[in-house]
């Protein structure tokens, strides 16, 4: 086993990525492991960001038309851009923005057909094509990789990716699956699970797999891996250790880490990344809050307009990526909140000490949904959140409208099948546990909320209705952050 890790992590999954063109991941990821990260060299973590932003926000005002015009619309002038202090003065692009305006957008050195472009997802947000230059890519893989290494993997173990629908992996065709599955091994050595199964015996298969394969540290979304980790305790099964559990994507329920830590006997670690920015911030196993990567990415906490805050300790995050040359992407708006955190007086010691800190993400106002025995439960309870990533829907929304009944909005997605609503409908009734007559409402868009969020849940229950099976009146809703 050791030898096998060793092969593929020096020889064969650098032989992948040169084959792909993907060989500046090592060269990156080599520099990476070479800068120092912690508390002691918190005044170069600055200088260096500095330095990373006014490079980016020089490139923008002579390589992206539309930026510059930003910047002359804002009074900042090319001799300006030597301080990092100037992005303060520039307004907030929004992704309407960004669609309506990519040709400009978009570098006038890079040809176009040299960027790589990719859809983002977010079961709440629409979706929105962005471009990256190669040597970005390989840089964003290398920073995976090392905040892998910090949350428990290394290079050539095996390890569980619990995802949606992951295309590169081919389902049919026996010889490129043989192909795909030797690729594989001797790379990423990656053991894919679909997070959208949710029966026993799937679980169980992947039980087997785990059992069989001895993977170091799980992957994916935290209500799938915390489904799993009760089937496992309830099934009293053995599962060998893992190093680390890893979830990202969708906050994490208190029962949620609960089951993980009791399964796996190790406290799940949070990550904030994006399609659009690559890694944002983790959290260390001193759980002291997510360190911010700011060597990737410039983030800023702002306050809501006036008149639109949802709560006071929560703050739109803005960010501005230092990389990426071909689509600069400043003061973005990300339709994510969460707060900054200020560090803790024991310093926690880990490989990123230096990093500022965060809270985990929230960006979704969920209300509180009611079951037919007056039991009341969050509205992020009800799956979506990975609807996205699978290409199902683009975005969806839950309205329950009475006991036992719920409308569920849907923007289909480009892989919308038949199969969507009885999986929905399953999903829905095991949380109500009942069975819940389930109404969909196809549309174009979901509009967000006067305050400027998405609601992912909505309480319309009528109050003598919910009075009927519970004696009081409804909660309140509650935005998910944390
Ligand atoms: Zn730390």
């Amino acid at each position: 086993m050791f030898c096998q890790k060793t092969i593929v992590s020096k020889i064969t999954y650098p032989l992948f990525l040169l084959r792909h063109g993907r060989q500046g991941t090592f060269r990156h990821l080599r520099a990476l492991r070479k800068l120092d990260f912690s508390r002691q060299a918190a005044i170069d973590i600055q200088a260096r960001q500095d330095r990373l932003l006014t490079n980016i926000l020089n490139y923008a005002f002579d390589h992206s038309s539309w930026n510059r015009q930003r910047f002359i619309d804002a009074g900042i002038k090319r001799v300006d851009l030597q301080s990092p202090l100037v992005l303060q003065s520039l307004p907030i692009v929004t992704r309407a923005e960004l669609r309506e305006n990519m040709d400009e957008i978009l570098s006038d050195e890079i040809p176009r057909a040299k960027m790589l472009s990719s859809k983002t997802g977010g079961s709440t947000m629409e979706p929105l094509m962005f471009y990256r230059d190669g040597n970005v890519l390989d840089y964003r893989m290398a920073f995976e990789l090392l905040l892998n290494e910090a949350a428990g993997w290394c290079i050539g173990e095996s390890w569980v990716n619990y995802w949606g629908h992951l295309d590169d992996i081919p389902s049919e065709e026996v010889m490129r699956k043989i192909k795909y599955t030797i690729a594989n091994g001797l790379s990423r050595r990656m053991i894919p699970f679909n997070a959208t199964f949710v029966e026993d015996e799937k679980l169980a298969e992947l039980a087997s797999v785990i059992r069989r394969k001895r993977p170091t540290w799980m992957f994916g979304y935290p209500r799938a891996i915390g489904a799993f980790a009760r089937f496992i305790i309830r099934e009293s099964i053995e599962l060998p250790p893992v190093r680390g559990v890893l979830v990202t994507a969708e906050p994490t329920t208190p029962e949620d880490h609960e089951a993980i830590e009791k399964c796996f006997g190790v406290r799940a670690l949070d990550r904030y990344a994006s399609r659009e920015l690559g890694m944002v911030s983790q959290e260390c196993s001193a759980h002291c809050g997510l360190h911010i990567m700011t060597d990737n990415v410039h983030v800023e906490f702002l306050d809501h307009e006036q008149g639109k805050v949802e709560s006071d300790s929560i703050k739109r995050i803005v960010a501005t990526d230092l990389h990426n040359r071909a689509m600069p992407l400043i003061r973005y708006e990300t339709d994510d909140v969460a707060s900054p955190l200020s560090f803790p007086d024991v310093d926690c010691g880990c490989r990123f000490s230096g990093m500022p800190l965060m809270t985990s993400v929230g960006g979704r106002i969920t209300d509180m949904f009611i079951r037919r025995d007056g039991t009341w439960f969050t509205g992020l309870d009800v799956p979506g959140m990975r609807m996205a990533e699978t290409g199902w829907v683009n975005q969806i929304q839950y309205i329950q409208t009475g006991i036992d009944e719920v409308t569920v909005r849907i923007v289909r997605g480009e892989k919308f099948t038949d199969e969507v609503m009885p999986y929905l409908q399953k999903e829905v009734d095991d949380v109500f546990v009942s069975s819940v007559r389930l109404t969909p409402e196809f549309v174009d868009r979901i509009e967000k909320t006067k305050s400027g969020k998405f609601m992912y849940s909505i309480q319309k229950t009528p109050e003598e209705e919910i009075r009927r099976v519970t004696g009081a009146p409804a909660p309140r809703s509650t935005p998910t952050s944390n």
